[in-house]
Formats: C-alpha cells, sequence, structure tokens
C-alpha cells in the first residue's frame, strides 16, 4: 500500500540547447572547479548560475565576473520522497536554494551528507566537487552539498540580502 512507483515511458526529446553568455561563463567556470557570477555595475547585486548576462532588475549587461566561494547558507528547502527514475540518491533527499556568501540570488542544489530532517534554513554548507579531471562545464560537476560545520547564519539577515529592495 502507498508504494511509490514508477511509470517508464517511452518518450524521448532531443535539442540542442545555446547558453547565453552568463551561463556558458557560470558552466566554464564549474569545469575549472570554480563558482563564477557576475555583478551589475548599477545595483552592484551579484547573480549566478547564469542568467541571461544582464540585471534582470536594470537590464544592463553584467560584465564584471566574481568568483563565489563554494561556501553559503541554505535559505529554503524542501523533502523529496518521490524516487524519480534513474535516480542516484536515496529518498528522502532534501533540494535546497543556497546563498553562496557573496551572491544575492541563490542556487538550487541537493543536500547530502546530513539526514534529510536535520537540514534547517540557516544551514551552512559546502560544495563537494567532483575530483579534478573529471569536472565538465556543467551542474553535475558540484554533486552535491554537505554541511560546512560552521555554526548556522541569522537566517533573517540572509533573507534580507536577497531581497530586491535592498
Ligand atoms: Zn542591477
Amino acid at each position: 500500500m502507498n508504494e511509490p512507483m514508477i511509470v517508464t515511458m517511452p518518450i524521448r526529446l532531443e535539442y540542442d540547447y545555446s547558453p547565453g553568455a552568463g551561463r556558458s561563463r557560470f558552466l566554464r567556470g564549474l569545469a575549472q572547479g570554480k563558482i563564477l557570477g557576475e555583478r551589475c555595475a548599477k545595483c552592484r547585486k551579484v547573480y549566478v548560475g547564469g542568467g541571461s548576462g544582464a540585471c534582470p532588475r536594470d537590464g544592463v549587461p553584467t560584465e564584471e565576473v566574481v568568483e563565489l566561494p563554494d561556501v553559503g547558507t541554505i535559505t529554503t528547502f524542501c523533502v523529496v520522497n518521490v524516487p524519480f527514475a534513474g535516480a542516484t540518491v536515496e529518498i528522502p533527499y532534501v533540494s535546497a536554494s543556497i546563498l553562496l556568501d557573496g551572491a544575492d540570488i541563490p542556487l538550487m542544489h541537493l543536500i547530502q551528507e546530513v539526514a534529510a530532517e536535520e537540514v534547517r534554513m540557516g544551514m551552512r554548507v559546502r560544495a563537494e566537487w567532483l575530483p579534478e579531471g573529471e569536472r565538465v562545464p556543467s551542474m553535475d560537476t558540484i554533486k552535491y552539498f554537505k554541511p560546512a560545520g560552521e555554526p548556522d547564519a541569522p537566517i533573517d539577515d540572509v533573507l534580507k540580502r536577497m531581497r530586491a529592495d535592498a
């Protein structure tokens, strides 16, 4: 009863994806073991994850590249209890928004090496990278984030940093 069910469907989708300037830079950075963000010259906000290469608020190109540390704070998360086909993680697993130190928007990633019930907002986490030599221009180059072993960050301050008017 209530066993999770995986349905395999014969669906195939092929597409060519041309990442924009920001996304390309971000992905190339990952292959070099770096997390590259970009700063808006106008509002000084640092975007990461590779958007359009322009500030969504000011509409100007974000040309200043900023190397971010691979540590940050969980701003929100969800515990996933549904397996997906081809999953390499056990359920339940946690998917979280992580605000890297120095960034103004969060990245989404898996949280591992900690029980799902111990994950919390404000938790400090660090990226677990693929070994050098295996790194490719893909988000998979960061396997997951894991506890950084630091005291929690004050979550109200962290959330305030992400506000559009901050
Ligand atoms: Zn801006």
